[in-house]
């Protein structure tokens, strides 16, 4: 067993934001997976590497260094929490997800961080493939309808126009192809608590968890040498 807490689920179910939250509350490094698959789409974009050339992207995984200080994620030194949000990458970065050999290596980085220091680790692999012996593991999901509302207030209240039934739509086919996927689909861990946030404010959610997390990882429950020499 290892000191990591793991969030995996679907899109737009919140985790990022709840992760971030939770991480900061907790004290824990934050692991943005996605950002890391994103940081490979925007380098290839930038350099006009082509997406469906899977071993030219995994060339450039190979050359590309990938951090993660403060919850923000550095490539090459580059800090590109923000630009790997950008439309252009969410449109195109399913190329180097689905690429075995990049899934491969970023795995491996993920783990090296992991093992490094606690961390609190956000995607869709994370309790299946990457941490399996994670000592605490989350599947945050909401409904599709759900995360369709969200969705679309947020496009609201930054005065866009959107409907409903379009966004739904999408929402349903990333969830396909992010559970049909041969390596890495998101998949529910057998073991993880399961967390339905419809109708659960952030707050709401971000306190059920870190209750969890408190309770299992032993950085919260380590006695002090005094206490164990107590209770031996
Ligand atoms: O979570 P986010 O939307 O930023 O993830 C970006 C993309 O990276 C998604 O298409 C998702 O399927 C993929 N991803 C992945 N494995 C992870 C995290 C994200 O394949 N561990």
């Amino acid at each position: 067993m290892i000191d990591v807490a793991t969030v995996d689920g679907p899109a737009g179910a919140g985790k990022s934001v709840v992760t971030r939250a939770l991480a900061d509350r907790l004290g824990l490094e934050y692991l943005n997976t996605g950002a890391m698959y994103r940081a490979i789409a925007l380098k290839a974009l930038r350099e006009g590497v082509d997406l469906h050339d899977e071993s030219a992207l995994a060339e450039l995984t190979r050359r590309t260094r990938l951090e993660s200080n403060d919850g923000r994620t550095f490539m090459d030194g580059e800090d590109v929490t923000d630009a790997v949000r950008a439309n252009e990458v969410s449109l195109n970065v399913r190329y180097p997800a689905n690429a075995p050999s990049v899934r491969e290596n970023l795995v491996e980085q993920q783990r090296r961080i992991g093992m490094s220091k606690p961390i609190i680790t956000e995607g869709r692999d994370q309790g299946t493939v990457v941490f399996p012996d994670a000592r605490c593991k989350f599947y945050l999901t909401a409904t599709p309808e759900e995360r369709a509302r969200r969705r679309l207030g947020e496009l609201e209240a930054r005065g866009e126009t959107a409907d409903f039934q379009e966004i739904l739509r999408q929402i349903i086919d990333r969830d396909r192809s992010d559970s049909e996927r041969d390596v890495g689909p998101l998949r529910e861990p057998e073991d993880a608590v399961r967390i339905l946030s419809d109708g659960m404010s952030i707050q709401e959610v971000v306190d059920a968890m870190e209750r969890i997390v408190r309770s299992r990882l032993t950085i919260f429950n380590a006695r002090s040498p005094e206490e164990s020499r107590r209770h031996s």
